[in-house]
């Protein structure tokens, strides 16, 4: 029997929510913080005293004993050092727990030892979290015991963001101001804030804790470096949202309990395309909030799964051949008064503001696509896009069949007519009114597509956090909410401009939407011709960090300044090179150390055999036939195996970050997929039980 989950009781109980504050603080305490969290500023340090003891003596109330600043470094994961919550004892040898306002507000770690793209260099080596009290501290259970986190964010000495949580904070701002604007040239004068909201529907593979264990590329790079394909994929589509097996079901159980402790609102649950493949959705929430949450779902779901003897692979792509893995970037825009900007609504105003939002939406990631394609790259997701089920580097947008319509009206035929009758806008076209939520059917191969009331971002990795992405899409569309108020606040004829701009805006942006199979290699043919960016890989999308267009941008909102956006494209290289050497190294010691050996072994095996069978006179081709089989591909592999040790060794020749890093995509990778080659065509040859390692079939069906 199951117990009962009681998930009222459960959610939350992890969390410093703001009830308990109430509960806890004094009401003028308890007002000032509230009034920082809602409009800015900063807590005063007698404020902060109270807070920081109220959240001390809850937290040791529920087993902590110690905290930690837990903020994002541009590594992609989080980081956390931890003190305990003792200082000096007393005369009489007592200890006295300590904690205050200056530990809650602000920590020092030391930022030398986290990627800082050179930031490091030209400023101080010092870096400083400070709490962004938006999103709530919590305490988190693990083998180091209960620890109270505050997130934070993670800035230099000088005021350079060394973290992702800065610029996105940052851009949230940009972009509230400008949608506001948007928002009061329609008349609404009552929305006071304008949050960007997210959802992260997060993909992942679980497979057997001891299979993963035999598997040093599993183990080093989250991948496997090697794998003939199993007979089985995912071509009969039987395991998508096929019945969740006993020992998943139960990892999800404790996965949801786990979070909702958290606060998280795990909702969603279900298995995806490839066996042994699954995907976790929460509801969405404010940006800041839904990206700490969905780091926190990556930490808790590789937490978990060692609970139930399995493994977590949250990389975009653990198996070749087989679907990878998404974190789909649902992002919407909605003010304190409880409007969505980017639902449709049902009457003809809204449908113009809502036109309007749609066009300047179309042109942001028209003109910055490269941007966008960017913010969604990781080492990982090279080899998921553009490969079995997933959106290609191609930055399209799907509108579905209703809205494209109406936008190829207007662009045709629209004209500017659009005159107010009866306190109400028309534009001139007559498909306008009434843009009904899911009126069209969906398109799972579209990057970037319209989806009801948000935009769903599908290109991002699994692996990434959710701050890159939604950073740029709330820059971008800042940038043309800016650009549009700029001309209509100006305007004498409001409805006249308004209409003038969408149609202008679609006309200009309209090669950006596509509504087809965007899996299909007609698609690249048909984005070239439109002259979109096609950028394969991560570290030729670096360089769009650092465009002028790029620079003027960030700079303008105060989001990133030059010398950040270098930092990030530095450190991106530096990345993908470390990684790939990794990689390398790891193929070569699995190779060298495991592969050939045993398909030596065996292939003596094969000759003793041989040897026996010649001797009592009975035929011998097959064996022969598979002995040279065997041993070509053993020559195969060795030679491939030395030259891709020479070119590893050849890469420290490469001094600049970026010279390293393309040296490794153009020479190393080529060279690696030379020495899985023969490898994975060994695998088919030889016994099973000589095999060193467990295979696809084992990783993926045995769960
Ligand atoms: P779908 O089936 O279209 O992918 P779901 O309704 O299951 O849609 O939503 C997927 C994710 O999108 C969930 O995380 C959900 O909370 C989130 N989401 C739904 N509505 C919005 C919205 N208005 N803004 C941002 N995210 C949203
Ligand atoms: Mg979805």
């Amino acid at each position: 029997m199951n117990e009962t989950i009681r998930v009222e009781e459960l959610f939350g109980k992890n969390v410093f929510t703001i009830s308990k504050m109430k509960e806890r603080l004094p009401k003028s305490v308890f007002k000032n913080v509230m009034n920082v969290m809602n409009n800015g500023g900063e807590l005063s340090r007698s404020d902060a005293d109270v807070v920081a003891k109220a959240m001390k003596d809850w937290a040791v109330e529920n087993g902590a004993t110690h905290y930690t600043h837990w903020f994002q470094p541009l590594t992609g994961i989080t980081a956390e050092k931890h003190d305990a919550f003792v200082s000096t004892p007393d005369d009489e040898g007592h200890m006295v727990t300590s904690f205050s306002g200056k530990d809650l507000i602000k920590g020092e770690p030391d930022a030398s030892s986290f990627p800082s793209g050179g930031l490091r260099a030209t400023f101080e080596a010092r870096g400083y979290t400070a709490w962004d009290i938006t999103s709530p501290a919590f305490l988190k259970e693990s083998g180091t015991g209960v620890t109270l986190c505050i997130p934070t964010a993670f800035c230099s000495y000088t005021g350079e963001a060394l973290d992702k949580k800065t610029p996105l904070l940052r851009s949230m701002e940009a972009l509230e101001t400008q949608a506001l604007r948007i928002l009061r040239l329609f008349g609404d004068t009552a929305a006071t804030k304008v949050r960007a909201s997210t959802g992260a529907e997060q993909e992942y593979f679980l497979v057997d804790k001891e299979k993963y264990l035999k598997r040093p590329d599993l183990i080093f790079t989250g991948r496997t470096l090697f794998g003939a394909p199993a007979p089985k994929g995912q071509e009969m589509e039987d395991h998508y949202f096929g019945v969740i097996r006993e020992r998943v079901g139960e990892y999800m159980k404790d996965l949801n309990i786990e979070l909702w402790k958290l606060g998280v609102p795990a909702k969603t649950q279900h298995n995806e395309v490839a066996p042994g493949q699954h995907e976790l959705a929460p509801i969405y929430e404010t940006a800041n909030l839904a990206t700490d949450h969905n780091q926190l779902v990556m930490e808790a779901m590789k937490r978990v799964a060692a609970h139930h003897d399995l493994r977590c692979l949250l990389h975009e792509k653990p198996f070749a051949g087989v679907n990878g893995s998404g974190k789909h970037n649902n992002w919407s825009l909605s003010s304190d008064t409880g409007v969505n900007m980017l639902d449709p609504g049902a009457s003809p105003e809204r449908n113009i503001q809502f036109l309007l939002v749609l066009a300047c939406i179309l042109k942001a990631v028209d003109v910055h696509a490269d941007l966008l394609r960017q913010s969604a790259s990781d080492v990982g997701n090279d080899l998921r896009l553009g490969a079995n089920e997933a959106p290609p580097a191609i930055v399209s947008v799907f509108l579905g069949e209703q809205l494209e319509d109406v936008v190829r009206q207007l662009v045709e035929t629209g004209t500017a007519d659009s005159h107010i009758e009866g306190g109400m806008l028309r534009t001139g076209v007559s498909t306008l009114p009434d843009i009904a939520k899911d009126a069209t059917d969906r398109n799972r191969t579209s990057p970037f597509a319209f989806t009801g009331n948000k935009f769903e971002f599908r290109m991002v990795g699994s692996a990434d956090s959710m701050a890159g992405s939604t950073t740029v899409l709330n820059a971008i569309v800042a940038e043309s909410f800016c650009e549009a108020a700029d001309v209509l606040e100006a305007a004498e004829d409001f409805p006249m401009a308004v209409h003038d701009l969408i149609k202008q805006y679609f006309t200009e942006h309209q090669r950006i939407i596509f509504g087809g199979n965007g899996y299909a290699p007609e698609w690249v043919e048909e984005a070239a011709r439109r002259g979109l960016p096609n950028i394969p890989s991560t570290i030729e999308a670096a360089a769009a960090l650092t465009t002028d267009k790029s620079v003027a941008l960030f700079e303008r909102f105060g989001i990133f300044n030059r010398t950040e956006l270098q930092a990030r494209e530095e450190i991106t290289y530096e990345t993908y090179a470390k990684s790939i050497n990794i990689e390398a190294l790891t193929m070569l010691d699995m190779a060298g150390k495991q592969i050939i050996p045993a398909c030596m072994r065996y292939e003596r095996n094969l000759a003793d055999t041989i040897l026996v069978v010649k001797q009592v006179g009975a035929p011998c081709e097959a064996e022969t036939r598979r002995l040279y089989e065997l041993a070509g591909h053993i020559e195969a592999a060795q030679g491939a195996l030395e030259s891709l040790r020479e070119l590893v060794n050849a890469a420290s020749d490469h001094e600049r970050a970026k010279d390293k890093a393309f040296y490794y995509k153009d020479v190393v990778i080529p060279a690696m997929n030379a020495l899985r080659r023969p490898c994975d065509a060994l695998e088919m040859l030889v016994d099973k039980s000589a095999w060193p390692f467990p295979t696809y079939e084992d990783l993926l069906f045995e769960v």
